[in-house]
């Protein structure tokens, strides 16, 4: 492999871009501003110019850098099209394609999902190293996943294998999920469902003293509430453990990791988030995979400039191997 290679992670507050050495180290990263206008049809030209700025400074040619590794946030196929994009703006989209129309020099490119990247950077150089299955979730403003068997990502056969935001885990529910459908798991555990929760908690408890009746009520300021022994609190992290237990038993049940990897921005408040979660997975799964480890994630905002750069490698190993039999 040529000693040079580009991950960019491609979200819609930013992107990111890292250079590493095609032997897993990472020289250096950087972040540029994602223009969402126009149906952000110039996220693309953007990372183009701002991987040729780099290769200028460092006196970098194409000679030497082996390819580029891309997650985006949404379902993507094995050929790197992109089927629709809502956060980018994009419909479907032929990502390879579009991009050597950009640089044709580009000869290698794998784009994938951005939390399946992330998953397999987490592998590779993170929390769930020495495993050859998991399954990350990633809590935050939604909640993805990404499953890796045998280090392969599984996307299933609309991109969409994953997706456990969208499971049902409450169909009595009234209100609609930002899907269309009612009760999905996103809608109680990602932040703005974790502080919902706690709303409902304090008016079920009017007279119940606590510490989120002072001030703003984040996913932050209910860990530190509980950790402090508030009540509330620590009912809202109880309920929220019971959902999410729930889900992972079933996820559980079905692809049977080596490892659940907790990541995502609700993951910074550490044990306060993976404990409850632990507590309730251990409680309701099936013996054979009762003790299935949990470990947070470490590469925090890099999972996926690292994954997507390991894509890339692994796609191009793939391909040399398959050179070689032929
Ligand atoms: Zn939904």
């Amino acid at each position: 492999m040529k000693p040079y290679a580009f991950g960019v992670d491609l979200g819609g507050n930013a992107i990111k871009i890292g250079l590493f050495q095609t032997t897993g180290n990472l020289v250096e990263k950087w972040t540029i501003p994602a223009r969402l206008e126009d149906h952000g049809s110039q996220l693309l030209a953007d990372v183009v110019d701002a991987i040729r700025a780099k290769m200028a400074e460092r006196s970098l040619t194409w000679d030497v850098v082996e390819g580029v590794g891309m997650g985006v946030p949404g379902p993507v196929d094995q050929d790197g099209t992109v089927m629709r994009c809502v956060n980018l703006g994009w419909d479907i989209l032929n990502v390879p394609q579009a991009v050597r129309e950009l640089e044709p020099a580009i000869e290698k490119l794998k784009v994938a999902n951005d939390v399946n990247a992330a998953t397999l950077g987490e592998m590779w150089q993170g929390g769930a190293q020495w495993n050859n299955s998991a399954v990350m979730v990633t809590l935050g403003v939604g909640i993805g996943s990404g499953i890796v068997v045998d280090n392969k990502v599984f996307v299933g056969s609309t991109g969409a294998a994953g997706e456990i935001g969208h499971m049902c885990v409450n169909p009595k529910e009234t209100e609609r999920c930002t899907c269309g459908n009612y009760g999905c798991l996103e809608q109680y555990c990602s932040d703005t469902g974790l502080v919902h929760t706690a709303q409902l908690v304090l008016e079920e408890r009017p007279e119940e003293p606590s510490l989120l009746r002072d001030g703003e009520i984040t996913p932050k300021t209910i860990c530190q509430a509980a950790k402090k022994g508030d009540a509330a609190a620590s009912e809202v992290l109880d309920r929220f453990g019971q959902l999410m237990g729930q889900a992972l038993t079933a996820v559980a049940c079905t692809v049977n990791p080596q490892v659940f990897v907790i990541g995502g921005q609700m993951a910074q408040a550490g044990m306060a988030i993976l404990k409850p979660i632990e507590t309730y997975f251990r409680r309701y799964a099936f013996h054979a995979f009762r003790n299935t480890p949990f470990v947070l994630a470490e590469l925090g905002e890099d999972a996926g400039i690292y994954g997507s750069v390991r894509m890339l490698f692994d796609e191009v190993k793939l391909e040399e191997e398959e050179e070689l039999d032929l």
